[in-house]
């Protein structure tokens, strides 16, 4: 039963309704779930709040009783911030799931925080508008979610993270109060952005229940390439020939190692090989442009005529379909499924300088493998922002390896050469509890002391999210 008392739980039922609230184990279970099996939630009590007012009178209800809420969005984060204990309380946004408007003269979208990242796609393609905000679990994260961790995925490059696709954001307070800061303005520069503050934020400074998005015109061409590239290197040198050669035309750049690449044509049904080619590294590449004229397929055939010619890639195809394009994405995508299925790995989503890259590349793989021989490495990720996902797989006979003490240690190995190139040890999957200890250890005094003080003066009983991020 809930820790709660039976006077407080009542007023929350009369609050929210039958379909509001939950004590049910079963319903609980997918929301006390933690992707990576890492932390186990243990919330004996979940909100569904079906407005603004309702969270915010939620909120208020419990502030009165000192109990601490986890907001929850499509729980899809990997760090643990969406994971609550027994003595707190899960507040899910899932019912508050309206594309409220869609503004064809502002190009901007205005959205309940529970709606779903792909319906906002869809919502705003049928108006021949782009949300381009786009990852893996779009069919499932929510946009307060995606806010809230300004979540980065596929089109940084070109887009920017959930930051910049954002113009404004309705937030409950810690106290029950509500921030309308729902704006549509481009330009704003009337004081500290506190925008900017809940987003990332992860839940700990406020509840975001509303935000209005920037939208842009829909791609009216899109070519996507795969090449084979003798090494990291030469894809940083591919990057900046594409961006010379297409303007801005790059809306994902993405690097793959050849194991990573195995795994995904091996273990994941349908798939097709891109390439007879064997190669240490894979690129793939995505054009756009929505201007009518645009030949994007010549120009692609140019640019990779041009890097196999001077020595940068080895092979390269274009999609001749949208089948084709469809399976190069999803031997990018399906890489963290397909090293499922090569037993234990450990996963670090760091960026640095985007020259750096390769630099991470070769130091990050020779003191992994000087740490634990055998070990595996699977790095990939969105390498036109600097972004890699540096994962590795144990070695095969891990089990019964005299290096399988040392597993844990090889975070703060990759992580001390990320700080070394001026880096950053979390990219865009956020803090958590997963990273805090790591946080503190690799920030300065004085962004900590930042930090806390920010924490400290909107939520100064420590009601939201305790004990994620700071
Ligand atoms: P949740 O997991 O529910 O919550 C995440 C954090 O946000 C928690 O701290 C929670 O308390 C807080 N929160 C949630 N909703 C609110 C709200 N309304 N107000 C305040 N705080 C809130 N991430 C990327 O950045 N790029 C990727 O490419 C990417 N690919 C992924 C692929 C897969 C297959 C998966 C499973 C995850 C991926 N992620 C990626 C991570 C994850 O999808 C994102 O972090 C996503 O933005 C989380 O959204 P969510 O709704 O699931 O949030």
């Amino acid at each position: 039963m809930p820790f709660l008392p039976d006077s407080v739980i009542n007023d929350l039922k009369d609050l929210l309704g039958p379909k509001g609230w939950s004590t049910d184990l079963d319903v609980l279970a997918p929301h006390n779930a933690e992707a990576r099996g890492k932390f186990k939630g243990q919330a004996e009590l979940i909100l569904f709040p079906a407005s603004t007012d309702e969270v915010a009178r939620a909120v208020a209800i419990c502030a009165k009783h000192n109990i601490a809420i986890v907001p929850q969005g499509g729980n899809t984060g990997r760090c643990g911030g969406a994971v609550a204990t027994s003595k707190q309380v899960l507040l899910n946004l899932k019912r508050m799931n309206k594309v409220i408007e869609i503004d064809e003269r502002d190009f901007t979208a205005t959205v309940e925080a529970g709606a779903i990242l792909q319906t906002i796609q869809e919502a705003c393609a049928k108006h021949d508008l782009l949300f381009p905000l786009s990852l893996g679990a779009e069919g499932t994260c929510q946009i307060g979610g995606n806010l809230a961790t300004n979540a980065g995925g596929l089109n940084v490059i070109r887009y920017g993270n959930a930051r910049e696709l954002c113009l404004g954001l309705e937030v409950v307070l810690p106290d029950g109060s509500i921030w309308n800061g729902l704006s549509k303005l481009r330009k704003d520069n009337t004081g500290y952005d506190l925008r900017d503050l809940f987003i990332g934020a992860e839940g700990t400074l406020g509840i975001i229940t509303k935000a209005t998005l920037k939208l842009f015109a829909q791609p009216k061409h899109i070519a996507t390439a795969w090449l084979a590239v003798p090494s990291p290197d030469c894809a940083i040198d591919i990057l900046a020939l594409a961006r010379r050669h297409s303007g801005d035309g790059i809306a994902a750049f993405e690097l793959m190692s050849g194991f990573a690449h195995d795994m995904s044509v091996t273990y994941l049904k349908g798939l097709t090989r891109p390439l007879a080619t064997k190669t240490d590294w894979h690129v793939l590449i995505e054009l756009t442009s929505s201007r009518p004229d645009d030949d994007l397929q010549t120009l692609l055939v140019d640019l990779l005529g041009n890097a196999v010619e001077i020595g940068l890639a080895t092979d390269a195809t274009i999609a001749q379909s949208e089948k084709q394009r469809a399976n190069l994405w999803a031997i990018r995508e399906g890489i963290p499924d397909a090293q499922g299925f090569e037993g234990g790995s450990i996963k670090h989503d760091v960026s640095v300088p985007v020259s750096k890259v390769p630099d991470l590349l070769v130091r990050g793989i020779a003191a992994a493998k000087a740490l634990i021989p055998g070990i595996r490495p699977c790095p990939f990720g969105h390498v036109g922002d600097g972004n890699i996902h540096f994962n590795f797989s144990q070695p095969v006979d891990m089990e019964k390896s005299k290096y399988l003490a040392r597993w844990e240690s090889l975070n703060s190995v990759i992580h001390d050469i990320v700080a070394d190139l001026g880096g950053s040890i979390s990219a865009e999957h956020g803090i958590g509890q997963l990273k805090r200890d790591e946080l503190a250890h690799y920030a300065s005094d004085e962004k900590m002391k930042l930090l806390r003080a920010i924490k400290t003066a909107i939520d100064p009983d420590d009601r939201f999210n305790p004990g994620k991020v700071v």
